[in-house]
């Protein structure tokens, strides 16, 4: 565990993907709001992301890309 990656196997919602080693760190994702933020969302027809396929967040990188992301965005 670290301030990088963790995981919260207590969570009611765990696995709230199906794949090994979740972070959990970036639970909502600080790049909703952005329309370039590298994921593989969906746009639904109310214009709102659905993110549900997405596992950029909780990969073992997800905190360096994030960060990454948020200081070279405008
Ligand atoms: S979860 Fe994935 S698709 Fe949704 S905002 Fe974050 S990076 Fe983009």
């Amino acid at each position: 565990m670290s301030y990088r990656f963790f995981t919260n196997k207590e969570c009611e919602y765990y696995p709230c993907h199906d794949f090994e080693r979740i972070n959990c760190l970036f639970c909502f994702c600080p790049l909703y709001c952005l329309a370039e933020c590298g994921g593989t969302f969906k746009l639904l027809e109310n214009g709102r992301k659905d993110c549900s396929k997405c596992i950029l967040p909780h990969t073992e990188n997800g905190y360096d890309y994030i960060i990454n992301k948020l200081q070279h965005t405008n």
